[in-house]
């Protein structure tokens, strides 16, 4: 058993704590994390798991060293965006052009952008890292927080940063509740090579078992996100490779013709979570662990790259006489965020109700609000400045 002293204990290096730890790079701070395991080594095969980082995110990474250290044939760029609803006329179309900007999102593999953060951790002498190692005990002074690792090591730490997922053991071991609500769906992901070209054409069919997404990955590949009931995913994963790719081919109004499979499907159960509060005494908690959000946006690391940007950036500013788990600190924190995750758990939540509701009255309002918000300039501006971050 040996002790440490540092200023913050990360516990969980998924994509938000690799990122925070390395937004402290020139922070004069001292700094554990800690990980059960590192990120799979990178193969040649896609990765299934996808995300479509918004542009703020990619800005964030950048700023941290991440971005630069992915390989650009894989990520691929999102310059239009397609809606379709479930009447057969219900369209909503968005562009990179229309908006100004150069792109809608980026499309990056979950490995390889894990890989990228990791890998800049080894330069950055204020971090040690544990791993595999997992938190086993919290113990929450005045001055400080003990967290003792199950081989027995003992932090003692100014600040704990709880970025260990929506399960979080940092967060029930603070005895933080949260509001879980299962939506009895799962996110069905399979990456597929198509026969048109989608020229960077992200697709999002609002369809009666649930939201398709067709997400584009480089040349004519792209990453299937099926967010649909619980049944209806069993049947999807319990397909053979030709009849999953007729049924999402046909699901998606063959809009990129016949698929072929490349990566087998996987599923994640879908889940609505707030945590009651998203900072204790000595304790904050990022990414989901703090909150999860319907995939329907893809959004969910996004708003955990938001908390990663945000918190070390209340640390980074705070009083040189504050330390960096006072209450003040950490509440700069928590208002800073507030406001961008009540925001996006209010719309994916009620875009899941609002396209999960069978009423013909309600089919034929969100079917009309789509063409309507499609002919308003402004209104689509408004809305792809929101989706930008
Ligand atoms: C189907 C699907 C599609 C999605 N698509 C998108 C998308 O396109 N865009 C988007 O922005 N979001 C998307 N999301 C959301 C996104 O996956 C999550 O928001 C994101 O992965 C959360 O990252 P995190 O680092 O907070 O948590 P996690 O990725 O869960 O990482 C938590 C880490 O903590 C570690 N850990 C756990 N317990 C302990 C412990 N006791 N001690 C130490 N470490 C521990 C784990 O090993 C893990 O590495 C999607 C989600 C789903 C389900």
């Amino acid at each position: 058993m040996s002790d440490l002293e540092v200023d913050v204990a990360v516990v969980g290096a998924g994509l938000v704590g690799a990122s925070f730890v390395r937004a402290l790079a020139g922070a004069a701070l001292k700094v554990v994390l800690v990980e059960p395991a590192p990120p799979p080594e990178a193969g040649p095969q896609w990765d299934s798991r996808i995300y479509a980082i918004s542009p703020a995110s990619a800005a964030f990474l950048e700023a941290v060293g991440a971005w630069a250290a992915l390989d650009r044939s894989r990520v691929q760029p999102v310059l239009r965006m397609e809606i379709r609803g479930d009447a057969p006329d219900a369209a909503l179309s968005f562009s990179a052009y229309e908006a100004g900007v150069a792109e809608l999102a980026h499309i990056v593999e979950s490995g390889r952008l894990q890989r990228a953060l990791w890998e800049g951790l080894a330069g950055q002498p204020n971090v040690a890292v544990h791993c595999p190692a997992r938190g086993a005990v919290l113990g929450i002074g005045t001055d400080a927080a003990t967290l003792v690792l199950d081989g027995g090591t003992r932090i003692r730490a100014r600040l704990v940063v709880g970025a260990d997922g929506a399960a979080s053991w940092v967060r029930g071991a603070a005895r933080i509740d949260a509001a879980v609500q299962s939506y009895g769906q799962r996110g069905v992901v399979a990456n597929f090579a198509c026969e048109r070209a989608h020229r960077g054409t992200a697709f999002q069919f609002f369809r009666p078992d649930g939201v398709l997404a067709y997400l584009p990955l480089p040349d004519r590949r792209m990453s299937m996100v099926w967010s649909t009931p619980d049944a209806h995913a069993n049947e999807l994963l319990a397909l053979g490779p030709d009849a999953l790719c007729a049924r999402v081919a046909e699901a998606g109004r063959h809009a990129l013709g016949a698929l072929e499979l490349l990566t087998p499907p996987a599923a994640f159960p879908l889940q609505m979570l707030a945590a009651e509060r998203a900072t204790d005494r000595r304790v904050a908690l990022i990414g989901d662990a703090a909150h999860v959000v319907h995939p329907l946006a893809g959004q969910g690391v996004n708003l955990g790259f938001g908390d990663a940007h945000a918190l070390a950036e209340a640390l980074a500013g705070r009083e040189p006489f504050r330390d960096c788990g006072d209450p003040a600190v950490l509440r700069r924190y928590a208002r800073s965020r507030a406001e961008a995750v009540a925001a996006m758990r209010t719309v994916t939540d009620g875009l899941h109700h609002l396209f999960g509701a069978k009423s013909a009255t309600i089919s034929a309002i969100r079917n009309a609000g789509l063409n309507f918000t499609d002919r308003v300039p402004v209104l689509k501006t408004l809305l792809v400045r929101q989706a930008l971050g």
